[in-house]
């Protein structure tokens, strides 16, 4: 689905919820903005721009800092506004860390749904991937390459019988193949959680914003929303980091076992290695062959 116009938010939004490493309660007041204002956090009156230059934390979540101030877990929140097709607003935090809410982005895209979404006078902008990359760190891997869409594929491999070997493409002109990727959650092992908490973190996780596996077994009394949910999320914190280039990629993109500071490693070798264009959405559209031409306002 490719968008003709910038969007941004009809009216001001509270979110309010606790961050699920921090344990701290937290509120976002998401604020309309407008056209290449891009996304930008606030945070003690810094203005934190939501782009790869200022990603400099990975364990376990994304954060973002810069003069001396940080927002901690901004993936789901990044990939619910990617989703909506957002790219333009201001977000208020009141403490370090994002809410984690129910462990997905479907509460954030509820929220911006309810408070409506506008288009904007300007043009969106796509970054259009033009050749070949790929991005490494010892056995995993995450490789990008031209295509009429947006595709993002996640291929897991774990020593556990839910996760196993499953992966989940996330195709964009599958009409509602977001919802896949959106409602699914942020999972770990009971194993872990002691490690987690030993490094100050996981200390706002709970059955309620958290998958929890012991073994092979959820300990999570309603189950699984899919049976491949870990990989689906796999893919929406894929889907939040690469929006951290400040623009909507076209093309495909494959993660073999990547995670945060791989995709923020293939982000920065986009921009380094110039592996993509950048074109209006009237240009993206005129390029393409028909078939995945979708377009919405
Ligand atoms: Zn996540």
């Amino acid at each position: 689905m490719i968008c003709k116009f910038q969007r941004t938010i009809k009216r001001e939004i509270t979110i309010k919820g606790i961050g699920l490493h921090s344990g701290e309660p937290v509120t976002l007041k998401l604020i309309p903005a407008e056209s290449y204002d891009g996304i930008n956090f606030i945070r003690n009156n810094v203005l934190i721009p939501a782009r790869i230059e200022y990603a400099n934390g990975f364990e376990f979540s994304t954060s973002l800092s810069r003069e001396g101030q940080s927002v901690r877990t901004v993936e789901h929140l990044m990939a619910a506004l990617y989703f909506t097709g957002i790219d333009n607003l201001f977000i208020e935090v009141s403490s370090e860390e994002l809410p984690i809410l129910d462990g997905s982005s479907i509460l954030f895209i509820e929220k911006i749904k309810d408070a409506g979404i506008v288009s904007l006078n300007e043009e969106k902008i796509y970054a259009v991937i033009n050749d070949q990359i790929t991005v490494s760190d010892g056995d995993k891997f995450i490789k990008g390459r031209p295509y009429e869409g947006f595709v993002a594929t996640f291929q897991a491999s774990y020593n556990n019988k839910i996760i196993g070997n499953k992966m989940y493409r996330y195709d964009s002109t599958v009409k509602d193949d977001f919802l896949n990727v959106a409602k699914a959650r942020t999972y770990c092992f009971l194993e872990e959680i002691e490690f987690l908490r030993e490094r100050g973190l996981a200390k706002g996780g709970s059955l309620d914003n958290a998958v929890v596996f012991k073994g092979d077994t959820v300990l999570n009394p309603e189950g699984l929303r899919f049976e491949d949910e870990p990989v689906k999320h796999k893919v929406l914190d894929l889907v939040g980091d690469l929006y951290l280039l400040g623009m909507p990629i076209i093309g495909e993109i494959y993660s073999y076992k990547g995670g945060h500071r791989l995709n923020a490693s293939f982000v920065r070798k986009l921009i380094e290695e110039s592996k993509f264009d950048v074109k209006y959405a009237s240009e993206v559209i005129d390029s393409m062959s028909g078939l995945n031409a979708k377009i919405s306002s």
